[in-house]
């Protein structure tokens, strides 16, 4: 035990208070508060922001922090305790490499950036917002570059903010490897699209039903309903107080009976892998997931791999069509499978399929790449988009507003964001790929029983919270670090059999 860590504790505690119910404004903001109150709320959690940060960020902690990364008392710390260090201090190197007034200018124009986002999305008009992107990417150069370090570009440590274990080398290959593979596979795809009728699809779906049956499918997935809840918002999400408060959102579209079925299932990954972080670790700076990478993983391994297999609807597809019995009666289980599992190129990355889900990040990721190596001129962005899509997805944006705009994060600045999605999708394989070594997940899915798929991850990978990087949880499951080549497999062996390519 370390007396030094005791006394840091309670600065942790406030912080977490504080962060908390930060958090729940965020939930009220954006599920049933009223539409006047965002003006006004915003003052409160300005303050709680503010105090948060004094809070953990203040010359009391700062040489609690430093006396703690000493060899002597490192050797009295426990792992969770050498955890939490380790994530302060990267915290402290993020925060502290940058000039408070410079920090302050800049969140001020990611603010009024992201209006302009809006807007220029709005008007299809890309120079309106051009202006924004440039002066948030400057400051992104200037801040990256105080934390840069030899051998390093700075888009390095943009990526690294979302993931320490993947930089530009690592990606490059990652992403050469799935161009090379999937484009020639969704080109072969394409030609056989009309193969596929989903019509059904786009039929009429009674909220209230699609509200009851998601609600059914979560808790069949192991949503625990006494340590979650759900509501719905503008669009789908996943928010935790702790691992007994664990939140996600639906969005219903009575035109699509898809569309809210697999959100449902895909934030009950996330729900799953927050609830079961271990009561050790929650309320404390490691009790999260360990990296976005990983959260969708979770996600997506419960959305792609177990939601869209026919094992998993074999119990509960009837249940499915008794629901709306006067769209589904005539549909087999067989097309219905068929059906969700469609791929079929696209311009819209939200909207996209399994298949051709990872060529939109990588259009993204090699346009950032350029921006920061200085590569790419900001007001021609629209061509280089557009030339990429023609290129990997073989469709030309008809605008901006569907091309280069379509997307939030650039407009808070958050670059560095996007390959986290595509790392999700191959950790998922990864991970799948193991867990048939050690259970017939196919016969537990056609017995409706989860609970062993789900204690596999919980007790592989949810129940460390962050105190195990990415790359360390796959190695401990898996034998090895991440290795895109599940991935691939996963993809072909699926489509060349839907498609009997
Ligand atoms: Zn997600």
């Amino acid at each position: 035990m370390s007396k030094i860590f005791d006394t840091l504790q309670p600065y942790l505690d406030k912080a977490m208070a504080l962060e908390t119910a930060r958090s729940l404004f965020e939930w009220d903001d954006q599920t049933i508060a009223p539409f006047e109150a965002a003006q006004y709320t915003s003052k409160v959690v300005g303050i709680l922001s503010d105090e948060y940060m004094k809070c953990l960020i203040n010359d009391d902690v700062r040489k609690l922090i430093k006396k703690l990364k000493e060899d002597k008392e490192q050797g009295e710390l426990t792992d969770k305790e050498k955890a939490i260090i380790k994530e302060l201090d990267k915290t402290y190197e993020q925060l502290e490499s940058i000039p408070p007034e410079e920090y302050r200018k800049y969140n001020e124009l990611t603010i009024v950036a992201n209006r302009a986002w809006s807007k220029a999305k709005k008007d299809n008009n890309y120079e309106h917002f051009a202006p924004y992107l440039k002066k948030i990417i400057e400051y992104k150069n200037k801040f990256a570059g105080y934390r840069v370090k030899k051998g390093q570009e700075p888009y390095d440590i943009l990526l690294g903010d979302f993931d320490e274990c993947f930089g530009i080398k690592d990606l490059d290959i990652f992403f050469d490897k799935i161009k090379h593979e999937i484009i020639p596979l969704l080109h072969q795809v394409s030609k056989k699209i009309d193969t596929i009728d989903k019509n059904y699809n786009l039929l009429e779906y009674d909220i209230d039903k699609q509200r009851e049956f998601n609600k059914y499918l979560s808790g069949y997935l192991g949503f625990d309903f006494n340590r979650g809840v759900i509501a719905e918002s503008a669009h789908p999400f996943t928010l935790n107080l702790h691992n007994h408060d664990v939140r996600i959102t639906n969005e219903f579209n009575k035109n699509n009976l898809e569309s809210a079925m697999f959100s449902a299932i895909h934030e009950t990954g996330h729900a799953l892998y927050e609830m079961n972080i271990d009561d050790s670790l929650t309320q404390t700076p490691v009790g999260g997931g360990t990296s976005m990478g990983m959260h969708e993983s979770q996600s997506r391994f419960f959305e792609n791999i177990i939601g869209r297999s026919e094992a998993f609807w074999t119990p509960i597809y009837s249940k499915l069509v008794e629901t709306y019995p006067e769209n589904l009666k005539n549909i087999s289980l067989e097309q219905f499978i068929k059906g969700v599992n469609k791929a079929e190129p696209s311009l819209i990355r939200t909207e996209a399929d399994e298949l051709s889900y990872s060529l939109h990040i990588i259009i993204r990721y090699e346009i950032e790449k350029a921006i920061f190596a200085g590569e790419a001129d900001v007001d021609k962005l629209p061509e280089l988009w557009n030339k990429k899509y023609q290129e990997y997805i073989g469709l030309t944006p008809a605008n901006d507003a569907e091309g280069i705009l379509q997307d939030i994060h650039w407009s808070f600045g958050e670059f560095g964001y996007f390959p986290s999605y595509a790392i999700g999708s191959a950790i998922a394989s990864q991970l799948y790929a193991k867990i048939n070594d050690v259970m017939s997940v196919e016969d537990y899915l056609k017995e409706g029983n989860i609970t062993p798929i789900r204690e596999f991850l919980r007790d592989s990978v949810h129940k460390y919270g962050a105190t195990k990087n990415t790359n360390q949880i796959l190695m401990d499951v898996t034998g090895e670090e991440l290795n895109v080549d599940y991935y691939i497999k996963y993809l072909k062996d699926k489509y060349e059999k839907l498609y009997s390519l």
